[in-house]
């Protein structure tokens, strides 16, 4: 047999069609399955009884004796849940709670309401074929919400129905893998089908995920008259099949990796009577204490280089912390790894909002106050040192603000204009850095920029991921593009790759200044400069120089509302109510060779979601190998409507060595900005 199949017993389950009337829900049966008391050490504390049992042949007894164990077991816990007695429920688990008792399975925000899987469950059903829809349909996020329905009602139908979808997923999702050869021959197979539906069902990520998970659902159940000495073995055998399946497919890089070894080690800490729990725990603790220093830049930015997996990332080595110190074993972890979760902690603190919130960039999504406050103080407790922590987890009420305004990190490309820390700051966050790992688009240069309690350049986000379907790859192709970020593009073509130099930073004084550089395509290079002056207003110098021909455009996502333009001097400006406007005015060195052009854009704060805007750009055509300039002055001001602007450049033409430009806004006196190497 050439094929590998793993799990044998459920192999053959046939998938039943969705909706089919004469479903009757089989199979869902515990069986008592004896290869558990071979995964055990019976040696450890606690098992004698379930060992007798088991060597004088009598399993039921043993399987007996080994939940009587786990129901009296005492002084291990998982991080969420201290006390199974004392849980409570929101209204959203409630609700998914409730939904799951008819099949309704919560398995991703972005698809609701949630999808019917069939009376009989068909755990094959993928009504829109994102991949992430169908992954993620085998994390079980509605298991725990019905284990907390459980405990907070008393109501035996949580528990009920829980084991039996539990035994239910075990029967029709085998783990089952075919070597390539065999894949053609096995065409129209079961097999085939099974190995097919693995790759959804057993991807790591999900299957620690599960891992995870489960050790919660555990602690919710395992009172139940529901929860029967055979269902148990089922578990057992079930959850050590997972670890196991990790310990041989880890993840090459990357969050997934982080994620399968910071949940390997809880596994083994929840679970120390599985004969490999010692080894489970250790090759997390020591993949998390190798990845810390892979994945952390020296400036605290997370390799990534999207806001959204940088606070993931906290979150797994904060949670492996917190689990180490809750089962005695803190320091595994040496002080570097400390180092790095705290330096990382503040890097988001710098490129955070007033109110909490993140830039959009790469596929990162909002996340909000309430999520980042509870953030912050689950992170004093872990450092209680830090005074900067201590202030954002209580709102200012005690600790300290960082003593610097704007701040640069050099190494992840993130560098921080803000004249204030307060909501009526005004902050630019500029990502000009490396090509970054998988959720990193190619923006080179783009920026956000927060005025006065509102962020009014936010970057266009992510939407979705990929998947089979072709309108979910157009429009992450779309969220992707180099052009619907703040930034220049030649031709409309994404940029080759993203990998700047940071040539000259100036974080203090009446002048702030970056000077970055990028070597956008083969043979055109793009330099951008930011002027922060004053405190007030921001100065954008571009400049596209190299060989390359054809149409340079300079690409501005204008916020949602009323923006009104003009094509007469290159302008935009808000109408916004509240305080928090702006006027953007784009100048070259001919005006007669600009022109401007309006396309529809979008912006996503979450997945699936989307609001239309303006994609504005300003063009002019490259016909020779003599550099393209631009300069756009960003003046943000509470009072809606135009502004008086000027701007022009002062030198001879692009060099090298400096850029000087003039510009006179509003009431503010004519300035002159310049920076020379
Ligand atoms: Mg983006």
């Amino acid at each position: 047999m050439k094929h590998i199949l793993i799990t044998i017993a459920a192999a053959l389950a046939l998938v039943p069609t969705l909706g089919a009337q004469e479903s009757t829900w089989k199979n869902t049966e515990p069986e008592l399955k004896p290869e558990v008391f071979e995964l055990l050490n019976l040696n450890a504390p606690g098992l004698a009884s379930v060992k007798a049992a088991h060597q004088s042949g009598d399993d039921n007894a043993a399987a007996a004796a080994l939940l009587d164990y786990y129901r009296n077991r005492k002084g291990i816990c998982t991080p969420e849940i201290r006390n199974a007695k004392k849980v409570k429920i929101n209204k959203e688990q409630q609700k998914w709670a409730d939904e799951a008792l008819e099949h309704k399975f919560f398995s991703h925000k972005g698809y609701q309401p949630s999808y019917f899987y069939g009376e009989d469950i068909n755990w094959r059903y993928w009504p829109v074929q994102d991949n992430e829809l169908r992954w993620q349909l085998h994390r079980h996020k509605w298991f725990m919400p019905m284990g907390l329905a459980y405990r907070t009602s008393g109501d035996e139908k949580y528990a009920v129905e829980w084991t039996k979808e539990y035994i239910d997923w075990i029967r029709k999702n085998p783990l089952v893998k075919i070597d390539k050869s065999e894949y053609e021959i096995n065409a129209d197979s079961q097999l085939k089908e099974d190995a097919e539906n693995s790759r959804y069902a057993w991807r790591p990520l999900e299957v620690s995920h599960r891992l995870q998970d489960q050790c919660m659902q555990f602690q919710l159940f395992i009172d139940s008259p529901s929860f029967t000495p055979e269902f148990l073995t089922e578990f057992l055998v079930n959850y050590h099949r997972h670890a196991d399946h990790i310990s041989h497919n880890w993840s090459k890089q990357g969050n997934h990796l982080l994620f399968e070894a910071q949940r390997m080690l809880m596994a083994g800490s929840f679970f120390p009577e599985f004969k490999e729990a010692e080894s489970w725990r250790k090759s997390g603790v020591d993949i998390l204490n190798r990845e810390v220093q892979k994945q952390v830049l020296p400036d605290g930015g997370h390799y990534e280089l999207d806001p959204h997996y940088h606070l993931a990332t906290i979150e797994i080595f904060y949670k492996a912390l917190q689990i180490a110190d809750l089962n005695g074993f803190a320091n595994e972890f040496p002080k570097s790894y400390w180092d790095a979760v705290e330096n990382m902690i503040m890097f988001y603190t710098d490129i955070m909002y007033p109110d909490y919130t993140n830039p959009c960039f790469s596929d990162a999504k909002i996340t909000t106050k309430r999520v980042m406050l509870n953030n912050y103080k689950k992170w004093a407790q872990v450092f209680p040192d830090n005074q900067v922590i201590r202030y954002f987890a209580t709102e200012g009420e005690q600790g300290t603000l960082p003593e610097h305004l704007s701040k640069g990190f050099l190494d992840s490309g993130f560098f921080v204009f803000r004249n204030g820390w307060g909501q009526d700051a005004l902050q630019m966050v500029v990502k000009a850095g490396p090509a970054g790992e998988w959720h990193a688009q190619p923006d080179f240069g783009t920026f956000e920029l927060w005025y006065n309690g509102k962020c009014l350049f936010q970057d266009s986000g992510s939407y979705v991921y990929e998947g089979k379907d072709p309108e979910i790859m157009e429009w992450r192709k779309w969220f992707r593009a180099t052009s619907h970020h703040n930034t220049l593009v030649v031709n409309d073509q994404d940029v080759d790759k993203v990998d700047s130099k940071t040539i000259l930073w100036e974080p203090e004084g009446d002048v702030q200044v970056l000077v970055t550089e990028h070597p956008s395509y083969k043979n055109l290079t793009h330099r951008r400069t930011v002027f922060f002056v004053d405190g007030k207003y921001f100065v954008i110098v571009d400049e596209a120089v190299g060989k390359m021909k054809g149409w340079v455009n300079l690409h501005y996502q204008m916020p949602k509302g009323d923006v009104p333009n003009s094509r007469e001097d290159m302008h935009f400006h808000s109408n916004f109510e509240g305080e928090s406007n702006f006027y953007l005015q784009c100048f070259c060195d001919d005006m007669e060779q600009m022109q401007m052009k309006k396309e529809k854009g979008w912006q996503s704060s979450d997945y699936q979601k989307k609001v239309q805007r303006i994609d504005a750009s300003f063009k002019q055509k490259k016909e020779s190998d003599d550099p393209v300039r631009f300069i756009t002055v960003i003046y943000p001001k509470q009072k809606a409507g135009e502004e008086n602007v000027t701007a022009r450049f002062t030198d001879k033409g692009y060099s090298e060595s400096g850029v000087s430009v003039e510009v006179k806004v509003g009431k503010n006196k004519k300035k002159k900005l310049s920076w020379k190497l």
